[in-house]
């Protein structure tokens, strides 16, 4: 399945739904968002009705977040039923941990293969700042069970903030002795971060990737840890748009995602649905398509031509433009 601008969209990345156990200052107001009714979200059938056509029409990956999307009841049980589409390569998810210790083998069973696991402080008053009402030691738990259980490959997502002075080297010595692999994000000024309920960070607090490369290998070079060097284990699937490094000898990665200094949009495959139904072509654009509608007045047929037209109206890049009518926690990031 090609858009108009020639890329592949073969990934669907969808949220399950919009609540959240923490309440992330760069991405939910304190109090929550305006929770969608029960019946604004979509049912399993209808995901799993979703992801069939898709799959026909050449999705091959999954991605389930949020919100956070172990909070929905039963998500194991959608995981097994999306895991029997024919064209369904792999299935991960992006999640802040809390409840994998209690739920990774379950999730495994189920035929998830990969998570993401958000980590942005390794310092638990920091943790409780950023999360408002999580604690360091439960995403530690989580990430130590999706390693434990055989999550591969497992990833950690680090939100880079300039403000908040987070201490980069400690992330990357996670990286030697565990197969962990770890991916700076740019910070991106939407939504509740950027306004005047959220922390007040702006573009100021945008850490280029090229010079957090440069800050941490001055850094390692300065504890006796070597220079990161280009990383060989860097696979061409589910690696996602990050540039990968590694210090000679570790067993995990460290990853650079740029998507504000260092724009990936023309390699961008992939799709969004809501948890209320639409379908997103770009993170930051707010056309939407209404899948659920199409779906259940139309059929499958109605469907699979909305689809077709939300990926003919993928634009070509963000152009810079980074605002967003709904928050991180409604889109899934
Ligand atoms: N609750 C799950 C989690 O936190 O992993 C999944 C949903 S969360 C919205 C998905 C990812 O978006 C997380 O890694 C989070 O750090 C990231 N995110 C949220 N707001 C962001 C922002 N303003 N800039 C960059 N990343 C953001
Ligand atoms: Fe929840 Fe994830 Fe948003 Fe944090 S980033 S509030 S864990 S949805």
């Amino acid at each position: 399945m090609k858009d108009s601008h020639g890329r592949t969209i073969d990934y669907l990345r969808i949220s399950l739904t919009d609540r959240c156990n923490f309440r992330c200052i760069y991405c939910m107001p304190e109090e929550g968002v305006r929770q969608m009714d029960h019946d604004e979200i979509l049912r399993f059938d209808e995901i799993v009705d979703i992801v069939q056509i898709a799959s026909e029409m050449g999705i091959k990956r999954l991605r389930l977040t949020g919100g956070e999307p172990l909070v929905r009841k039963g998500v194991a049980d959608l995981i097994a039923e999306l895991n029997k589409i024919e064209g369904i390569e792999s299935i991960a998810m992006t999640t802040n941990g809390v409840l994998l210790p209690r739920m990774a083998q379950e999730l495994k069973a189920a035929g998830l293969s990969r998570v993401n696991i958000s980590l942005d402080t390794l310092d638990p008053e920091q943790f409780r700042q950023i999360t408002r009402c999580g604690s360091l030691d439960q995403t530690l738990s989580g990430i130590e069970a999706a390693l434990e259980h055989g999550f591969e490959p497992v990833k950690v997502n680090a939100v880079t903030v300039r403000s908040l002075n987070q201490d980069f080297l400690g992330f990357a010595k996670l990286t030697i002795d565990q197969p962990l692999h770890v991916r700076f994000i740019e910070y991106m000024p939407v939504g509740e971060s950027s306004g005047a309920d959220g922390s007040g960070w702006g573009k100021q607090d945008v850490i280029p990737s090229d010079e957090l490369l440069e800050t941490i290998n001055a850094q390692a070079v300065a504890a006796g840890l070597g220079e990161l060097v280009p990383a060989a284990k860097h696979k061409p699937n589910g690696w996602g748009p990050a540039r990968y490094y590694e210090f000679e000898g570790a067993q995990g990665t460290l990853g650079f995602i740029s998507p504000l200094s260092r724009h990936f949009c023309s390699e961008c495959n992939r799709l969004r649905l809501s948890a209320d139904g639409k379908i997103r072509p770009c993170l930051f654009s707010d056309d939407e398509y209404d899948i659920r509608e199409a779906l259940n007045n139309r059929g499958k047929e109605g469907a699979r031509e909305l689809l077709r037209q939300a990926i003919g109206g993928k634009p070509d890049a963000h152009h810079d433009k980074v605002g967003t009518e709904r928050k991180m926690s409604q889109i899934g990031g």
